[in-house]
């Protein structure tokens, strides 16, 4: 399959017209091809149009699920506690599917499709961030200081000294666990290898501390 009949799926082909117009005007004249006025940042429409869009798509979406309608199509009703009706859930999977196959193949990042480079996970830097702020601490938007604070421990271990891999090995710690009343403050997190995160638990940082040089001494006097 080539890349062009992997997007046929979503654009019809007056879509696709539609849409090389627009990215030639926008390639010609460096102006939104929506309002025609102001200059993309990236892509082909201007930021203010982009979040009127936006925001047109999320009260469509609103409207539709208010009706009892799938919030994709406004057609059918939405299968029951999801948002979209089962046609349309076949067909974002089939869409799922060959757009991962597609980023998989090209090395482009899973989650927002930029090139990856040499970087060794599916994702790209930002989005390993992200996912990962969201997954430790409920909220995408931590994602800066969190990368701030990686670059601050020169990407290694909080624990061990051992470097870490974005994607890889690398997980966020709170140095009070939650557990024992710990906050999501930035002054309580660090990065630890997953390994040694699974390791510690629950385990106080001054006690883990400890733990490590018992176990690195003992280490050390048995090779001797
Ligand atoms: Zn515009
Ligand atoms: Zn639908
Ligand atoms: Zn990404």
């Amino acid at each position: 399959m080539s890349c062009f009949d992997d997007r046929s799926h979503w654009l019809s082909a007056a879509d696709t017209k539609l849409a090389g117009a627009s990215l030639l005007y926008v390639m010609e004249t460096q102006k939104c091809g929506h309002c025609k006025k102001r200059k993309p940042e990236s892509g082909r429409v201007c930021s203010l149009c982009k979040a009127k869009q936006r925001e047109r798509h999320r009260q469509k979406r609103q409207e539709r699920e208010q009706a009892g309608l799938c919030t994709n199509c406004g057609m059918s009703p939405p299968v029951e506690g999801a948002k979209w009706c089962q046609a349309c859930r076949d067909k974002g999977a089939v869409r799922h599917r060959s757009q991962s196959a597609h980023r998989l193949k090209h090395n482009l990042c899973y989650r927002c499709a930029s090139p990856l480079g040499d970087t060794p996970s599916n994702y790209c830097e930002s989005c390993v961030f992200k996912i990962i702020a969201v997954k430790n601490l409920g909220d995408a938007s931590r994602a800066d200081e969190i990368a701030e604070l990686f670059d601050k421990q020169s990407r290694r271990c909080a624990y061990t000294g051992l470097p870490l891999t974005l994607g890889v090995d690398a997980s966020v710690d709170h140095i009070i666990p939650r557990s024992k009343g710990g906050s999501d403050a930035l002054q309580n997190l660090q990065w630890v290898h997953r390994q040694v995160n699974r390791w510690r638990s629950d385990m106080d940082d001054g006690d883990f501390r400890q733990f490590l040089l018992q176990v690195s001494q003992s280490i050390l006097a048995s090779a001797i």
